[in-house]
């Protein structure tokens, strides 16, 4: 624990002082800092409640990005990453208690009392799914990495999970039990939580050469080992088709061609569930004022609130603040946005100290290198 700092008037103690992967800070010594030396260091800076503006990693991460193609895909994995980073300070906040002091900077500590930096559950499922890919993918495999992460703690920042849904860990108790993953997933109206659609995002660049029907039922079964509804499937093939347009379309343009490709693929068999995304499909999410877009864990809202904040920014810092400041469940929507944001603006539009405070960053990059790889999406 931080005591040091604590003794010395921070009014919280911590686990892992602040400033310790920044080159400026004073090993040993959270309270000193070399930015600040002829100056009183900022409240905010010692009880890391804001990004610091002096904060310089002393391992800087430099992305070797070749292309067009290789800045979409880093962007959009990165910065899917990075949201969820952004949220996790502040999830279950309300949009009230945002407003009052909004989130202007990467924040540390808060809800789950996590250093700068950590990513939840939305990632650790994201890597789960990319590792899968990268040792070619099986569901099974999928699903053994999913036990991994449930009983092990693999993929996650610090070896330890801090957050998960509670319809993703009912999956996982069973599918560590024996059961037949894709039979896992609750089926129930209650079922309807977003924890599918946010760990979908790797499909829109491994699965987006196959045809629509196989690429539909590739995300029908990766959202079914945790969520088996139409309605949670469903927002996982919108998500993952709207990436893949973003990818070579003008935002608009990339909406109407994923709203054609629902109609036409999802118009039978999802013929009872297109009514609860019909802000999106008939495009009114583009005008509704902040005040009717909720920020809930329930599937259609995320999807909405993500679908929304992409709309209403220019930009991927922008972006994620805005989504981030509409509280409630901060972590997942700020992810799914940045996944859209990332695609869109390319990974250089990310901030930098944003992404050189992610935790296992490195790791993060050799994953998605191989992933890049094979997908067969990063060549030219
Ligand atoms: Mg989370």
């Amino acid at each position: 624990m931080d005591t040091e700092s604590y003794k010395n008037g921070a009014k919280r103690l911590v686990s892992t002082p602040q400033c310790t992967t920044c080159e400026n800070y004073i090993k040993g010594n959270a309270l000193h800092c070399k930015c600040y030396d002829s100056e009183q260091k900022p409240k905010y800076v010692m009880f890391p409640e804001r990004e610091c503006p002096s904060y310089c990693s002393h391992a800087p991460m430099v992305l070797d990005i070749k292309n067009e193609k290789e800045s979409r895909i880093y962007g959009s994995l990165f910065g899917f990453c990075v949201g969820d980073a952004m949220g996790v300070p502040v999830e279950f906040s309300t949009r009230e208690e945002r407003k009052r002091n909004p989130v202007e900077g990467m924040w540390a500590y808060g809800t789950h009392h996590q250093p700068f930096g950590t990513w939840s559950d939305d990632t650790s499922l994201t890597l789960c799914l990319i590792d899968a890919i990268n040792k070619g993918y099986s569901v099974n495999r999928l699903a053994q990495n999913f036990v991994d992460f449930y009983e092990k703690s693999s993929f996650t920042p610090w070896g330890e999970i801090f957050d998960i849904g509670n319809a993703t860990r009912d999956a996982l108790i069973q599918m560590c039990a024996g059961k037949n993953p894709v039979e896992c997933g609750g089926a129930e109206e209650n079922h309807n939580g977003n924890g599918s659609l946010m760990r979908v995002l790797p499909l829109a660049f491994y699965a987006y050469k196959l045809g629509d029907d196989d690429l539909i039922k590739m995300v029908e079964e990766v959202s079914s080992l945790t969520h088996r509804t139409k309605r949670s499937k469903l927002a996982c093939i919108f998500y993952v088709q709207f990436v893949i347009q973003l990818l070579e379309n003008e935002k608009e343009h990339a909406l109407e061609k994923t709203v054609d490709f629902v109609k036409k693929n999802c118009r039978i068999s999802y013929a009872d569930e297109l009514q609860y995304f019909a802000r999106i499909l008939d495009k009114q999410i583009l005008s509704l004022p902040e005040e009717q877009v909720k920020s809930t864990g329930y599937v259609v809202d995320t999807l909405e609130a993500a679908v929304w904040t992409f709309f209403h920014t220019t930009g991927y810092r922008e972006a994620i603040l805005k989504a981030v400041n509409l509280g409630g469940d901060t972590d997942t929507i700020a992810a799914v946005a940045g996944g859209m944001a990332g695609a869109y603006y390319g990974f250089c539009d990310i901030p930098d100290n944003w992404i050189q405070n992610i935790v296992k960053k490195e790791e993060l990059y050799w994953m998605f290198q191989d992933f890049g790889n094979c997908c067969n999406l990063v060549k030219g």
